[in-house]
């Protein structure tokens, strides 16, 4: 099972992806916009993004460059249109490990999706085996976590939303991400779950290692 980031405005093809990936046994998320989608894949909590071009915000070709720029390796599979060769080499010049020209079958995309799992030092470079974030630390492999060296019992919900707030250490991380990464995209957005999990987690952690940013979000600080 893979984390996939799916990319893609267009509803209808970001659905048609999306429930294939899941047919596969694939967790997807899907998001519409540029300026998210960055966000999203910087979060390191991703095997495998699939990255549309023309997309509100800031395009694909941008997406894709400030993620290399800022160091990201993810794997990226770009969906061209099928008559622009320069779109094609602009993804693979701008670090696109492959590409998809569209309109495709799935089959299509999932052979190239394959692929690139498939290739073991990028999957390795993409997902640390530890998270450390000041006492606190995550095994990924066991799911433990340990705080100054002690185990702490953590259930699966409150290990995933521990996972995205040490990814991302003193960030501000906002309800919807959360419930995107933990809950998956179609939560309720007006549901109290996050901050119900997050008072677990102080309660685990230590109440000063997540703050409430008011009117934003929430925010793991290292002690
Ligand atoms: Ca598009």
């Amino acid at each position: 099972m893979a984390a996939i980031l799916i990319v893609e405005d267009e509803e209808r093809i970001a659905s048609f992806v999306a429930k294939g990936l899941r047919a596969e046994g694939h967790q997807p998320t899907v998001v519409g916009d540029g300026r998210q989608a960055l966000d999203e894949a910087m979060t390191g909590l991703y095997d495998l993004v699939i990255l549309d071009i023309g997309l509100p915000g800031l395009d694909g070709f941008e997406v894709l460059d400030q993620l290399r720029s800022q160091g990201s390796r993810v794997p990226v599979i770009v969906l061209t249109a099928r008559d622009s060769v320069t779109d094609t080499v602009t993804a693979l010049e701008g670090g696109a490990d492959d590409y998809m020209p569209k309109p495709f079958r799935f089959a299509e995309l999932l052979a190239r999706v394959r692929l690139r799992l498939r290739q073991p030092e990028q999957a390795a470079s993409a997902r640390p085996e530890h998270l450390v974030v000041g006492d606190v630390l995550l095994d990924l492999r066991t799911r433990q976590a340990e705080i100054s060296g002690r185990v702490v019992e953590l259930s699966a919900r409150e290990f995933a939303l521990a996972e995205i707030f040490t990814l991302n250490p003193g960030q501000v991380l906002s309800r919807e991400q959360l419930l995107d990464h933990v809950w998956g995209y179609d939560f309720d957005p007006g549901s109290n779950v996050v901050d119900v999990y997050v008072g677990y987690l102080r309660k685990k952690f230590g109440a000063d290692t997540i703050s409430t940013v008011r009117g934003m979000g929430y925010r793991f600080n290292a002690r």
